[in-house]
């Protein structure tokens, strides 16, 4: 009798890649595939720097203005909700990358000191508290040299040393990004681990540069000959510019979605898989409990509330306030100075003491009541509920940039007409600034509050999941510490968005 055929010890678990899908895989894994992606994106910050120093200086009707602050935005945090990085993907300022990796050929690793998350977190702070104090929404031309200032800084960063420091350790944008596509449902993974352990140039990290072959035997036959070969390519690929090694890759964090891992690997083993939204957050160890990761996600969760009491009219009286109690208007000094001090003040307590405060007492609390002081240090009680702030933060910015998104959606229509008919193309006729009237305020209101509401709800699921993890039978104890945090926050959250918020960068605000 014949026997039986066995059932395969392990049969892997079939996955959605979108790099196998049938026109933009093939688009994304072409070697020109991202530049493909960032060449509009150039020609856009090229037409918005002309129009910001040329155009008109009212907000409303600058493309400059319009296009980064009210439309980018909002899209940009919807792509990171539904598919992933896409603005990193295609970001134009890394565009003059390989003129500047020739010049730091023989450049050094950034400073190890600032190999981590500080220095994102103070250009994220000085990013928005100059939006504020320098109404960068309101400025056409300001608006322009920031986008000039992003390229300049990111090609001197790219030349000065090996790796994409700019992308990893600097950029503002990068790490607002970074941290809310810990949600997105795709992420850089390797099909078969076992390829990459036998995988002799690691090419996905180290790039493919050899005009010659580097591996010339993929595979040995059983009769000692080579089954298998490849070649490199003789042009050349770059590695992870942020030093990613797709192997261990677990997160999104610092992947900027370049993809150049998946046209570097040999062996055509890398893929962007699908997986669960925030299947990372939940992770434990993921994160490696660093407190630079945990205070950007924190930080950037407290900045979404501080950046929107910024568009609420009670920030002016508390800034008059400030200005009375600290004696600014008694030293003569300018009344853009005396606002720059009171906002920074704001600032500060808002987006610096409080976390803080809150988080390290939530912590304390949390170690207190779980009596697990003695098993745990203050940085692993803290460090472990970070990713609980992603989930909330993203609803405060969902809700601030989608108002924004949704209040200035039509505007781009005539403000183009307008940009178009002052340089004598008159295609689409006249500007129709009847796009650009009043939304549905109450609709927009409440979608504000969905989203602060399900942000709020996937946080408290998160710190339950991590409470039992980490407490087990203490978990209630130590869940109920962090959820009165986030309670407190969400309830902030729906306050400031009930208030009326200026309309900025709209016909109806200026
Ligand atoms: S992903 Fe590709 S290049 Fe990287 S280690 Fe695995 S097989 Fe090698
Ligand atoms: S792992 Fe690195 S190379 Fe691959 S897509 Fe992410 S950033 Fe790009």
């Amino acid at each position: 009798m014949a026997a039986k055929p066995r059932a395969p010890l392990y049969t892997p678990r079939p996955r959605f890649n979108l790099l196998r899908l049938p026109v933009i895989g093939r688009l994304l894994r072409w070697r020109w595939g991202r530049l493909a992606l960032q060449i509009p994106l150039l020609l856009l910050a090229l037409l918005l720097i002309y129009d910001g120093f040329t155009g008109s200086p009212i907000a409303s009707r600058n493309l400059a203005t319009i296009a980064p602050w009210v439309h980018y935005r909002g899209l940009v945090v919807l792509a990171l909700l539904l598919v992933g990085n896409l603005f990193c993907m295609s970001c134009p300022f890394t565009i003059p990358r390989t003129l500047a990796k020739r010049l730091s050929l023989r450049g050094r690793r950034f400073p190890r000191i600032l190999r981590n998350k500080w220095l994102a977190i103070f250009t994220l702070f000085a990013l928005f508290f100059c939006y504020e104090w320098l109404d960068l929404w309101a400025s056409p031309a300001l608006t322009a040299w920031v986008i000039i200032g992003y390229f300049a800084a990111s090609f001197v960063l790219e030349a000065v040393f090996t790796e994409s420091a700019f992308c990893k350790y600097v950029c503002p944008l990068g790490s607002f990004n970074f941290t809310y596509s810990t949600v997105s449902p795709l992420q850089i993974q390797v099909k078969n681990s076992a390829v990459c352990a036998s995988c002799v140039g690691k090419e996905c990290v180290n790039g493919s540069y050899s005009p010659q072959p580097v591996i010339l035997v993929d595979e040995i036959g059983i009769n000692g000959q080579p089954v298998k070969t490849h070649e490199h390519n003789p042009q050349g690929t770059p590695g992870c510019g942020t030093l990613l090694f797709a192997p261990q890759i677990q997160s999104n964090m610092d992947c900027t979605l370049c993809l150049d891992c998946a046209r570097a690997c040999p062996h055509d083993n890398i893929g962007l898989f699908g997986r669960g939204f925030g299947a990372e957050l939940s992770r434990p160890k993921l994160w490696h409990n660093r407190y630079d990761i945990s205070f950007l996600v924190i930080g950037l969760a407290w900045l979404g509330l501080v950046n929107a009491f910024g568009m609420i009219s009670p920030v002016y009286d508390l800034m008059q306030a400030l200005a009375a109690t600290f004696g600014l208007t008694a030293l003569g000094l300018s009344d853009k100075l005396i606002e720059g001090v009171a906002l920074l003040a704001i600032f500060i307590v808002g987006a610096g003491i409080l976390p803080l405060i809150t988080t390290f007492a939530a912590a304390a609390l949390a170690r207190a009541m779980t009596r697990t002081a003695k098993r745990d240090t203050l940085r692993i009680a803290l460090t472990n509920f970070a990713p609980i702030f992603v989930p909330l933060g993203l609803g405060f910015w969902i809700a601030h940039y989608g108002y924004h998104f949704l209040t200035g959606l039509g505007s781009i229509v005539p403000v183009f007409q307008e940009f178009l008919q002052n340089h004598g193309i008159g295609v689409l006729g006249e500007p129709n600034w009847a796009l650009g009237s009043a939304p549905n305020l109450e609709l927009i209101g409440a979608a504000q509050a969905l989203a602060v509401i399900i942000g709020y709800a996937a946080s408290l699921w998160l710190s339950q999941k991590i409470a039992m993890r980490l407490y087990k039978r203490q978990m209630l104890a130590g869940f109920v510490v962090w959820a009165l945090l986030l309670t407190a926050m969400m309830l902030a959250g729906l306050w400031l968005f009930s208030q009326p918020m200026e309309m900025r960068g709209t016909i109806l605000f200026d």
